[in-house]
């Protein structure tokens, strides 16, 4: 039986609260400090662009325009269990099912200004980046049209194997196109050093974030990948900001006290797993209390990693960032993917894989079968794949799924891990 469903006793009380992770609390201030932020700019002249979550958001901080993510919106929104009401508007204007159910949350969400803060700030401008997918050039035309506004779209093709250098070449002009289309939004001129000073701040986010998500290679883990599903808010929205680069310092810090002291975010870890797609948002409750009955971690997982850059050369960030931005997981070929997930079961001794086949997210699961396979193949650990979708709880059967996932860990019991 969870901890959650009996009555706990003092002693274990005390336990749960010292495994506690403190630094969601600062999370949860800074994010409403941000959503306040962003609400009170609405109407004013601050910029507020609507922007998708794998776009480089740099040159919109460095003009001081407000980023607003419908996909961090739409997280909250399932996590709040509030997309489906929001996806039957969009459905009710001719919207497919097969669409993604962010965008038809956050279609939705726009006509009512429905969902947990009541609908995003109107914006003044968007700016879609399809190196995550092409569902976003439709999506944000949509938007263009609904709030008739302009749209910027940072073309990123798809990679396969190295970045050849014509394709490297062509990024770095989308960023200076993209710079330019700041210029004339905001009136204002490029200033390079204040670019170079948000572009620092970022990549040292970055390189923090990196560093706590790297935490978990530690037995005990300290957290789970579910804590830095939550946790990685701040990364995505607000990367390039102080505010962000001093929150993972802390963040950093509570992960290495926690290692220190031997503090590991489950009362006990037989089993070490990874997982792969974007999180069962309004399940999130529900399958951390299953894994932790099952003594079960999930150490890792190929989301949170995204916003993890690497090989940034300080001398020409808009160079760099143009490279990392075409190059991130969901716009590499499965070769390369194989090769991530490898990398990430090694570093953090994993027994296993799950991977949520995402029924609204093509891009990150098509291919899982073949990755499952050659995931067995390269590291002789079984993967097991379970089907949803992240915001429309409507295709999830929660008995179906959880006694799979029990299924998968007892045959890893079995196997005398
Ligand atoms: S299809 Fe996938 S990558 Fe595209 S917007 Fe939806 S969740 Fe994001």
């Amino acid at each position: 039986m969870s901890e959650d469903v009996r009555e706990l006793t003092e002693e274990e009380k005390a336990d749960k609260e010292r495994r506690k992770i403190k630094s969601a609390g600062a999370m949860r201030e800074l994010m409403t400090k941000y959503y306040i932020e962003a609400k009170g700019a609405e109407g004013t002249k601050r910029h507020i662009a609507w922007i998708t979550s794998g776009a480089p958001v740099e040159p919109l901080i460095a003009f001081d325009v407000i980023p607003v993510y419908p996909e961090n919106h739409g997280a909250m929104c399932g996590a709040a269990h509030m997309n489906v009401e929001l996806c039957e508007v969009a459905e009710g204007r001719g919207f497919s099912r097969d669409l993604c159910s962010y965008a038809r949350g956050d279609i939705g969400s726009a006509i009512t200004r429905g969902g947990p803060i009541g609908g995003l700030p109107r914006p003044t401008f968007l700016v879609a980046c399809n190196n995550i997918c092409n569902t976003v050039f439709k999506w944000y035309e949509e938007l263009a049209r609904f709030f008739d506004v302009p749209l910027f779209i940072f073309d990123t093709p798809f990679v396969r194997g190295e970045l050849p250098e014509h394709l490297a070449a062509y990024s770095v002009r989308q960023m200076h196109e993209y710079v330019s289309f700041l210029e004339k939004m905001t009136r204002k001129e490029y200033d390079d050093a204040r670019f170079v000073d948000v572009a620092a701040k970022s990549l040292f986010a970055s390189a923090l974030w990196k560093e706590v998500l790297a935490c978990n290679e530690h037995r005990p883990a300290p957290m789970t990948c579910f804590d830095a599903f939550i946790l990685m808010a701040p990364i995505v929205t607000l990367r390039g900001t102080q505010e962000v680069v001093d929150f993972y310092q802390g963040v950093l810090e509570e992960m290495k006290r926690r290692i220190e002291e031997g503090i590991g975010i489950l009362p006990s870890e037989r089993y070490r797993l990874l997982w792969d797609n974007i999180p069962v948002w309004y399940e999130m409750r529900n399958l951390g209390r299953l894994f932790m009955e099952l003594e079960t971690c999930l150490v890792a997982d190929t989301y949170t990693s995204a916003w993890t850059f690497e090989g940034v050369d300080a001398e020409k960030p808009l160079e760099s960032m143009a490279r990392i931005y075409t190059e991130v997981y969901l716009n590499i070929n499965l070769e390369r993917m194989a090769d991530k997930i490898e990398s990430l079961a090694t570093r953090f001794g994993v027994d296993g894989m799950i991977m949520h086949s995402n029924r609204s997210c093509k891009p990150y699961s098509l291919g899982q079968y073949d990755l499952a396979k050659e995931f067995t193949r390269r590291t002789g650990k079984p993967a097991l794949i379970i089907e949803a979708d992240h915001t429309d709880s409507r295709w999830y059967d929660r008995a179906q799924v959880e006694t799979r996932i029990r299924d998968f860990v007892e045959n890893l019991l079995g196997s005398g891990l």
